[in-house]
């Protein structure tokens, strides 16, 4: 049996070690093993930690060997996407800007979760400084889709969820700046939570759009993504916009009655203009909620159409800001040059790949004298206006219902020469970071071999009411898990 281990979820995986059923080294052997078969074809993992990984699993099994107390992730091999640090082990933000680069310390999240006792079995491929929806823009080469082959894992966060639903990992840690927790788990069929701005401590994490960036759990159920989420959740000194607010028990909240709830479809998001496929898996949570006595009705948002602008001109503003860090002398890729504007300019020619370029040039653009009036702060005074609007929406309901991308995974490169195209695959997403609000994402159906997912979003700080309604939908649907049918 300890061959297939990697089978197993988080929660199972913890209780056989507690009970000493299976040991933690067998754990992450299996998982090693896994990723020995499935890595050549998915690139799921810029580094695998192998030695760490082994080192972890028998320390933890002295401890249990002597009755010891451990933490809630013991036995739990997970995938930490490649743009949060961890100490001693390499943090690329998938770039050559920082290929060598070795923290000296580690997320907040991060040290959480080694707290917990997780083990960290590798990092996971990310798009260039988490700038992108399918993992094709890695210096280390693209991330494919564990379902299939020719198609994406959706983006920035490809690696996380193909890691996890592929089984190299039973727990995955990513970040969401405008979808990247969310789409990818969408594309591949596991459970991602964007949660509101500031319940999780951004410390560690290598910024990309500082005001929407948020660190987010990824796991193969909602209970498990409610595990992983209370452990990493919480107010932290080291980042002033982390959130005073209590640390509650997610996991408690699977599983609550949700009769009564009310749940509105969001207008604007819900069109005919969606594929069939992505308009039935909308119908399907419907009638499973509807069955389930939650009260549905139908909300409008008019500015919600205006998401993608707002959260493009705004990151790629921000993100002008913090990679101007990368200059080859305190930060970044190593070059040589006889003087300093040489220096930087090569740095960052060698450095960042196409992607990069274009939005630290357009930033520069809107933020520049004579344009910011009319892009960045209009940008942002739109972005007030959307909350605005959102928040009067949650006046009638406690859960926005939307799809989180207009497709299921597409193919590999079929948007790659597109930019504008690639940008629309976050027509749905963007809206949660730009707002601040928390969004979950999971599985509702299957359509030609590959996942259809749904989002629900909720106000600020209720990612309770997120667990509750999207745990109950997770019990009426009956989908192929690629961790029980694979080879
Ligand atoms: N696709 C979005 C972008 O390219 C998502 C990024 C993210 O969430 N990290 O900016």
């Amino acid at each position: 049996m300890a061959e297939q281990l990697w089978r197993y979820g988080a929660e199972k995986l913890h209780e056989m070690v507690l009970s000493r059923e299976v040991s933690c080294r067998e754990v992450v052997e299996s998982h090693l093993d896994r990723i020995r078969e499935v890595e050549p074809l998915l690139n799921a993992l810029i580094t695998i930690c192998y030695r760490e990984a082994v080192a972890q699993a028998d320390a933890q099994d002295k401890r249990l060997a002597k009755g010891e107390p451990v933490g809630p992730l013991a036995g739990v091999p997970i995938s930490i996407k490649d743009i949060i640090s961890t100490k001693g082990i390499r943090t690329t933000c998938g770039s050559r800007m920082l290929a060598e680069y070795i923290p000296p310390y580690d997320a907040t999240a991060v040290r959480k979760i080694k707290e917990a006792d997780g083990i960290i079995i590798g990092k996971g491929n990310v798009d260039e400084f988490a700038m992108g929806s399918s993992t094709e823009t890695s210096h280390f080469g693209p991330c494919l889709n564990p379902w299939d082959h020719s198609a994406v894992p959706g983006g920035s966060s490809g690696g996380s969820s193909a890691s996890l639903v592929a089984g190299e990992c039973a727990l995955a840690l990513a970040e969401d700046t405008g979808g990247s927790i969310r789409q990818p788990a969408a594309f591949c069929g596991c459970v991602g939570l964007k949660p509101t701005y500031g319940r999780v401590s951004r410390y560690g994490n290598i910024a990309y759009a500082s005001s929407f960036d948020q660190i987010g759990p990824m796991a193969r159920s909602t209970f498990e993504t409610a595990r992983l989420f209370e452990i990493i959740a919480g107010r932290d000194p080291f980042d002033s916009t982390s959130a005073d607010k209590p640390v509650e028990k997610w996991t408690e909240a699977c599983g609550r009655d949700v009769k009564g709830l009310r749940v509105a479809i969001l207008k604007e998001y819900v069109s005919e203009d969606l594929p069939p496929e992505i308009k039935a898996g909308i119908n399907k949570t419907v009638d499973i909620l509807q069955k389930a006595g939650v009260e549905i009705s139908t909300v409008s948002v008019p500015t919600a159409s205006y998401g993608v602008p707002i959260y493009y001109v705004i990151t790629m503003s921000e993100a002008s800001s913090n990679l101007a860090r990368y200059d080859s002398i305190l930060y970044g890729h190593k070059t040589d040059a006889n003087e300093l504007i040489s220096l930087f300019t090569r740095c960052r020619a060698e450095g960042f790949g196409k992607v990069v370029r274009e939005r630290i040039l357009i930033g520069t653009y809107a933020l520049s004298a004579g344009f910011f009036d009319a892009w960045y702060l209009k940008a942002t005074k739109a972005r007030r206006l959307v909350s605005n609007e959102f928040a009067q929406a949650f006046r009638s309901c406690d859960a926005i219902l939307a799809p989180v991308a207009p497709c299921k995974a597409f193919k590999v490169g079929e948007k790659t020469d597109d930019p504008l195209a690639m940008y629309l695959t976050d027509v749905y997403s963007t809206i949660a970071n730009v707002v601040g609000i928390p969004g979950l994402a999971f599985p509702v159906d299957f359509h030609e071999g590959l996942p259809v997912s749904v989002q629900l979003m909720a106000q600020p700080f209720n990612e309770t009411v997120l667990f509750q309604l999207g745990s109950m939908i997770e019990q009426e649907v009956d989908i192929p898990r690629l961790w029980d049918s694979a080879e």
